[in-house]
């Protein structure tokens, strides 16, 4: 019996890493998993130009709001279905995975029904009805960590995933409300290695949530990785000005692929290359 109020999620009885497999993509496997795309799907053709121009650059999966979950109730809301069927159409000409929210347990098999990933938001994380809802999905969750919530809240909030009979879980920690005031979230780099000891469920890390502003997404995306992260999630957009949600945050296309670029020199870095890299057997035939 395990020790831990988590017993599905915990290392104490799963010791080796899990890897959540989205399509051809591997999350927590030996290569990084990057997200990108726009805080909210806006138009068709605005979302198929990012996705063709992030998946060029070297995002492996598209993000993209369709139900948003707003501070203000006269704030855009989201295209709903619609957004969900531009990004399944997303999907199939790019071939990329795609990932959105889902905020009420009414909406998860709709949701599910268009997208790879389904999302849950920090504003969420807490929400039992939903959480169990998502277990008893085949889709894979990301579960975003709760503002003011701790790890172990967070965990337990896998548990009742993992419990639903779900065993596809990613975490995502996308900063947390501190006194700091010069970010829109403090981004807790601590709970990169804290969960990882604590779990076996692979955690990718949110640096445009985590920040708030797009110049400094760049660093904290290297120290995500840096920190043993999986991957990460980022928002991008090819004119962040005009952004319905979260212009402020959001990455150009020519910053995003520098990101990339970036990301995978500190993922070397730290983890070597992965394995059957041509590089690696360059070096080794040297
Ligand atoms: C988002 O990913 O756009 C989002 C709303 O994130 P969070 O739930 O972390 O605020
Ligand atoms: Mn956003």
């Amino acid at each position: 019996m395990s020790r831990k109020p988590y017993p599905l999620a915990s290392r104490e009885e799963h010791p080796e890493d899990s890897i959540v497999r989205v399509g051809h993509v591997l999350i927590g496997g030996d290569q990084p998993v990057l997200m990108a795309g726009p805080c909210s799907v806006e138009t068709r053709e605005g979302l198929i130009d990012i996705a063709l121009a992030v998946k060029s650059a070297g995002a492996d999966i598209l993000r993209g709001g369709a139900f948003k979950p707003r501070s203000s109730p006269y704030s855009f809301q989201g295209l709903g279905e619609e957004g969900l069927r531009y990004l399944a159409e997303a999907r199939s000409i790019t071939g990329m995975p795609v990932i959105s929210e889902v905020m009420e347990p009414d909406a998860v098999a709709l949701v599910a029904e268009y997208v790879d990933i389904l999302q849950i938001g920090a504003r969420n994380m807490q929400n039992f009805p939903l959480l169990k809802a998502v277990g008893k999905t085949n889709r894979p969750v990301m579960l975003k960590r709760g503002f003011s919530n701790t790890v172990e809240e967070w965990l337990m909030s896998a548990e009742y995933i993992l419990a639903g009979g779900n065993p596809n879980v990613i975490l995502c920690e996308r900063g947390i409300r501190t006194f700091e005031t010069s970010t829109r979230n403090t981004l807790d780099l601590n709970a990169v290695p804290v969960a990882q000891e604590l779990t076996h469920l692979p955690v990718v890390v949110d640096p445009s949530h985590g920040t708030g502003y797009a110049r400094y997404v760049l660093p904290m995306a290297r120290a995500g990785i840096a920190a043993g992260a999986s991957g990460l999630i980022v928002e991008v957009h090819p004119e962040p000005e005009k952004a319905v949600s979260d212009g402020q945050q959001s990455l150009t296309l020519d910053a995003f692929a520098e990101m990339v670029t970036q990301v995978r020199q500190v993922w070397t870095a730290v983890h070597g290359l992965p394995r059957g890299s041509s590089v690696a057997v360059g070096q080794i035939n040297a």
